[in-house]
């Protein structure tokens, strides 16, 4: 069964989301602080986290920060916030989605569906991933394209395995940073742009204007897989 941990002090709302989430099937957690809710997280190790930015002992942003340093799991940040730097904030930090409060429950299952099914396609990737004349094999860690071998660096590798991971979904290029390159790199956002020129320049036809290592303009990049 999969298992979701609901970090959020008001009780009413909590209640509300562990009743319709139980109803799609999924065994919940509960937690009312980032005290309590980063212990859960690290003993329950769930499938998803359903996180509230405004909690009583501290920042929900300092729990995404903490959680992101082990686990990769789908958060989904609940908050009364609208400022939109807060949104970026925590999708820097890591968080996948980021619903407004007061929030359609029907939204929100949806969401949460759809996560776990990336999640899950996420971690049991296919070991060899077709992309239009590129082939790669995660096992043998082998790039092919029109069936002849590409040569790609450790790092332009290691970025094109992340972009696989997060297949449709937008990576700033701090998450790229910190994905590929590890902490303490934050500044040198334009290491993303020149390895993923050479991405673009080694496996698309037409790198200036690519099929699958897509520019998200002013936020970052992603891995498009059209479909046929
Ligand atoms: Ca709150």
């Amino acid at each position: 069964m999969k298992t979701i941990l609901i970090i959020e002090d008001e009780a009413h709302i909590a209640r509300f989301i562990k009743t319709a989430m139980e109803q799609e099937g999924y065994q919940i957690f509960t937690a009312d602080s980032s005290h309590r809710g980063l212990i859960e997280a690290a003993t329950r190790r769930p499938d998803l986290l359903i996180l509230d930015l405004g909690l009583p002992d501290g920042d929900g942003c300092d729990v995404i920060a903490d959680i992101r340093t082990w686990s990769s799991l789908p958060i989904l940040v609940l908050s009364a916030r609208s400022d939109e730097q807060d949104k970026i904030k925590a999708l820097n930090l890591g968080a996948d989605d980021y619903l407004v409060k007061p929030f359609s429950m029907g939204e929100l299952v949806a969401r949460v569906n759809a996560h776990m099914r990336r999640w899950q396609v996420g971690y049991e990737a296919p070991s060899q991933i077709e992309l239009g004349n590129i082939s790669i094999d995660l096992t043998q860690r082998q790039v092919k394209k029109n069936g002849e071998d590409v040569h790609l660096t450790p790092i332009e590798y290691r970025l094109l395995t992340v972009l696989i991971r997060y297949t449709e979904k937008v990576l700033t290029h701090k998450q790229l940073l910190n994905e590929v390159w590890g902490k303490g790199h934050n500044h040198q956002e334009h290491y993303v742009r020149i390895f993923m020129s050479n991405l673009r320049q080694k496996l698309e036809d037409n790198p200036s204007r690519p099929n699958y290592f897509l520019t998200e303009i002013g936020v970052g990049y992603k891995l498009h897989i059209p479909k046929d």
